[in-house]
């Protein structure tokens, strides 16, 4: 049997042959095809890979022949020869699997070169200080990636000599030096490997692609496969191609570029360019790019030539692609495209742009935009309104405002200072430097939040924002956090719920878990396309890359600008949509919809099947859930209304009365069944009884049935409200849920404050008062709240509280329904578990509706239905039917119960570890457990509808706002999913994907 064939020359494949030539070696075939100029080379397939690692980290049979036989055909068309010392052919090693893996995998150029080939290089170039060069970046760069020697090792020679030539860039070292160098990286090598350096060129290319395959298993690479779900058995290709220098001199350099912006999707060229580098220096970061637009101006021709090829890709590949490429003393050369990373809002805006361009249907620009991607979009942005003024400008007070701690830091000029105290927007503890030009201050975001409107407005008229330093806006959105210096410590902090920056000179592959980790990434160095641009525009975190004003001490974990040091735990923020950093946290604002995404939007609302509701307890949610494309409320959480400041003394008053009312009237109600079946004398004793406690039941029953009558009128409002705000659209109201006692003081600290005044002795009457709540709180409390008196069950042993709620929302449904508006209440029943609840709850609070609809005089129609969110009531689905209209699945509650896991202890504590040991591939809580919980919905749909075929189902826990969950919920037939305001676009989409795929 002939050996596979594991080597294609890049004419022999095509752009679809990623499984097998990986991305990069597909495209290079591609691009080689279209004509456009590609340096000659070959591809070693992903499958030579999987069976080098099957075999034992072995080559397979024949390889090496197919090796050989393709560098003879490259060196045929470049005329040059592999070990020739006259005329040496160069090659450049890359990997490069299915799916492009920023730096996770090595790169090594300049293979070939050897004491003989040297000469043949200077011979051909004539310029040795560029041949000593180049021999010195291959052995350094073979020793680190292939030979495994710490990379270190060579800088802290390469730095030495440096030093002893008494130059500080690479850029100045003399040609002699550089040769030195080399010498002294080959005696590194002999030392650490007890080997010579391989001279012999095809023994490098073979330890080359050798130390390409075994990246495939490094540990940074599986730790990226891992964060991207990427298939460990892909395997990666091997790519050999002839070398061609962007370091030789003025006239050379490398560049990478976008066809079209990857920051704002603009249909514009977009890139950078280093002269006299290497491809490896834009990437790395090294130094900093200029961009490719002042290219234009300095060569023209070549600009254009390279224009248009970027739009010949662009057409092609019917996206906007990333290119490398490479200029040889004039001469363009291509050297990679693909798809290009971009950030969310450039993904929307490429994607409808190509739409109206006639490149793309609507369906492929829906299906372009990953629905979780336009989270990023839904993120807060840095307030518009605020000013800024450099840190530096602070003068002596700079140091001041650097080592503050609070939040918000910033500074009010003395012209203005007046009008902000006049606002009374100043709080005076919130002054740490004040006189001069300017007054210094800094508050706790709390204080910040208790501002009212007018108030914050006069303040950020009249502030100005310190701005730490500007570097280029590499992903958008604004983060703020506590600055990090090294990855290890964001990736502690950050797993642990800190919001971190990182901090860093540049990044590497090695820092990805604490990139991960962090809210946003800050680097002093490095251009657009450096490590940390592409990571964080693939994260969809912020980014401000290139900030060369600060300068960033690792080791020391700080970082200074104009003299002034940054320390590690101080707050930045880190604005990637404008480049600024800025100190302290510094006040945004919730993003808006911008046109191109409503368009998109739009479309996904032509194609999807489900519904999409917004879970929303006040209007303003309301609101902005509806200019987000909601069609109704899925869940409105009516105790959140009680928490209101104003209402929280009611309604404590209400639970503490009506918990002794409760007790008195079980009593009550014992004895007058214990009266009539006695005579006599103990029967009358029995009524004086009765008759006391009668009269003791009405202080605590007036109390209760007081407090629910100041709340109704409450309530009552707040639903009017929210009526008005929807419009017409269906709106479910979920009656009280949580246990009583989330409404009471927290017992801890109550016990605490008896504790103490008891020990003070201070306050009879405070201490009498906190003694008394107190009791009641330990009398309301529960070892498991959340399996305890919540839900239902509230409102089976306290009627009056839904009463009262009901009454509320159907005496709020009439008045708005009288101002000629429609409106569509919905009751909704949490935590059933039996359909006798729902059954007894059912016919008191219809009548109730009933009753006040007649009082009101006018009809509105309405629904009631139920939560399924306990194991038992989905699997009794088809009973509880019979009583509710409709069901929601409260997802948060039925994932806890299904799974016995409580969120917020689990989450806590051993969640991430089952994560991590693989137990569980997702958090259940963010994205629904299929096999388990998905069950429970499946079945309950199918016995739900069997008895009510016209049963509205949906899906209000967290779920209805996670894509992958959006899809098992469209498959399992719901008629709508219910999420936060800010999710409703991504549910939008995420739905109109899962009904795009139905129809493949
Ligand atoms: C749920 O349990 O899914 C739900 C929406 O209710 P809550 O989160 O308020 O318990
Ligand atoms: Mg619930």
């Amino acid at each position: 049997m002939p050996d596979a064939k594991y080597v294609y020359l890049f004419p022999e494949g095509n752009k679809d042959q990623k499984d097998l030539l990986g991305g990069k070696g597909a495209n290079l075939a591609e691009m080689t095809n279209l004509g456009l100029p590609v340096p000659p080379g070959f591809t070693i397939t992903t499958e030579a890979c999987n069976a080098y690692i099957q075999a034992g980290n072995e080559f397979p049979a024949g390889l090496l022949d197919q090796v050989r036989d393709a560098l003879k055909k490259v060196e045929r068309e470049t005329g040059k020869g592999f070990g020739d010392p006259k005329n040496p052919l160069l090659v450049s090693v890359r990997s490069g699997a299915k799916f492009s893996m920023p730096g996770m995998m090595d790169t090594i150029l300049d293979l070939g070169l050897n004491d003989e080939t040297l000469e043949g290089l200077i011979a051909k170039t004539g310029d040795k200080r560029f041949s000593y060069d180049s021999l010195r970046r291959f052995i350094m760069m073979f020793g680190d990636i292939v030979l495994e020697i710490e990379r270190t090792k060579f800088d802290q020679i390469f730095d030495e000599a440096k030093e002893q030539a008494g130059v500080a860039t690479d850029a100045e070292m003399p040609a002699g030096a550089l040769l030195d160098v080399a010498s002294r990286f080959r005696e590194l090598v002999k030392s650490e490997t007890g080997d010579p350096f391989p001279e012999d060129p095809l023994q490098q290319l073979e330890l080359a692609i050798r130390a390409v395959f075994n990246s495939w298993d490094n540990q940074r690479a599986k730790h990226y496969r891992r964060i991207e779900k990427i298939p460990d058995d892909l395997g990666t290709a091997v790519n050999v191609q002839t070398m061609v220098f962007g370091n030789m001199g003025d006239d050379s350099g490398s560049g990478v570029a976008f066809t079209r912006d990857p920051v704002s999707g603009d249909p514009e060229i977009w890139g950078e360019y280093l002269a006299n580098a290497q491809g490896e220096d834009v990437v790395a970061g090294i130094r900093t790019p200029t961009p490719i637009a002042a290219f234009k101006d300095s060569a023209k021709e070549l600009y254009d030539e390279f224009a248009e090829i970027s739009n010949k890709l662009d057409r092609h590949y019917r996206d906007a692609m990333d290119m490398e490429f490479t200029i040889e003393q004039g001469k363009l050369y291509m050297l990679q495209c693909r798809v290009g990373k971009r950030s969310s809002r450039s993904a929307v805006v490429i994607a409808v742009d190509m739409m109206h361009e006639g490149l793309i249907t609507k369906e492929e620009a829906l299906q372009r935009v990953e629905p979780e991607r336009l989270d990023e979009l839904l993120h807060p942005q840095v307030d518009p309104h605020i000013k800024t003024v450099p840190i530096t400008d602070l003068g002596a007070n700079a140091e001041k405002a650097a080592t503050a701690t609070p939040d918000l830091i910033f500074t009010v000029p003395a012209g203005r200072l007046e009008r902000v105290k006049s606002a009374n927007a100043l709080p005076d503890s919130a002054v740490i430097a004040s006189g001069g030009e300017r007054t210094i201050a800094a508050m706790p975001l709390a204080d910040w939040d208790a501002l009212g409107t007018d108030q914050r407005d006069a303040l950020l008229e009249n502030a100005e924002f310190l701005e730490i330093a500007r570097g280029l806006a590499a992903s958008p959105g604004a983060a703020a956090g506590t600055a990090v210096f090294d990855p290890d410590t964001a990736h502690e902090r950050g797993r642990n719920g800190e919001d971190v920056i990182l901090v860093r000179q540049e990044t590497s592959p090695d820092d990805i878990h604490g990139m991960q980790a962090a809210q946003a990434i800050l680097t002093q160095r490095g251009g657009m396309s450096s490590h940390a641009a592409l990571v964080a525009r693939g994260f969809g975190i912020p980014c401000v890359a290139g900030c060369e004003q600060i300068t960033v001490d690792e080791a020391a974990r700080s970082m200074s600008v104009g003299g002034l040091t940054i320390s590690e735990d101080q707050t930045i923020t880190v604005d990637g949509s404008t480049g600024a950093v800025l100190l302290g946290k510094v006040p945004t604002v919730a993003p808006d919809l911008f046109p191109k995404l409503t368009e998109l939007l739009g479309w996904a609302d032509e194609v999807r099947k489900l519904g999409v509701r917004t879970n929303a307890d006040n209007p303003p949610d309301a609101a902005k859930a509806i200019e987000f494309g909601a069609e109704g409320i899925g869940l409105c959480r009516t105790e959140h209304m009680f928490f209101e400041q104003d209402r929280l003394p009611v309604v404590r008053e209400m639970i503490l009365s009506a918990a002794e009312a409760k007790s008195l009237e079980s009593a009550v109600a014992e004895l007058e069944s214990a009266v009539r079946g006695a005579s006599g004398a103990s029967r009358a004793a029995m009524e004086e009884r009765l008759s006391d406690l009668k009269g003791s039941l009405e202080g605590p029953m007036g109390r209760y049935r007081g407090s629910l009558e100041k709340l109704l009128p409450v309530q009552q409002g707040d639903f009017e409200e929210i009526f008005r705000v929807m419009e017409g659209r269906p709106v479910t109201i979920r009656l009280i849920d949580p246990p009583m006692h989330e409404f009471l003081p927290d017992h801890d600290e109550l016990l605490e404050t008896v504790t103490r005044l008891r020990a003070t002795g201070k306050d009879g009457a405070e201490l009498r008062e906190k003694e008394a709540m107190l009791h009641e709180v330990e009398r309301l409390r529960e070892t498991n709240p959340m399996l305890g008196l919540r839900g239902c069950r509230l409102g089976i042993l306290y009627p009056e509280v839904n009463e009262m709620q009901v009454r509320a929302i159907f005496g709020a449904a009439a008045a708005v329904a009288k101002e000629g508006k429609e409106v569509h209440p919905e009751i909704m029943i949490p935590l059933i578990g039996f359909d006798e609840e729902l059954a007894q709850l059912r016919e008191l609070l219809e009548r109730v509706a009933q009753e006040t609809l007649q009082e009101a005089g006018v009809d509105v129609p309405y629904l009631f239905g139920t939560m399924i969110e306990l194991p038992r009531a989905a699997l009794t689905a088809g009973k509880i039917a019979a009583q509710a209209q409709f069901f929601s699945f409260g997802t948060n509650d039925l994932t806890q119960t299904t799974l016995g896991l409580s969120r917020d202890d689990a989450e806590a504590s051993f969640l991430t570890h089952y994560m991590e040991k693989g137990i569980l591939r997702d958090n259940p809580f963010d994205t629904i457990d299929q096999e388990g919980v998905g069950q429970l919905v499946t079945q309950a749909v199918k016995a739900g509808r069997a008895t009510r075929p016209d049963l509205k189902i949906g899906i209000c826990g967290e779920h209805g706002g996670d894509p992958r969950s959006v899809h098992f919920f469209h498959e399992a037939g719901l008629d709508y999913v219910s999420c936060s305001p800010f999710r409703v676009p991504i549910a939008r989409l995420a739905a109109a994907h899962a009904a795009l795929e139905d129809r493949t």
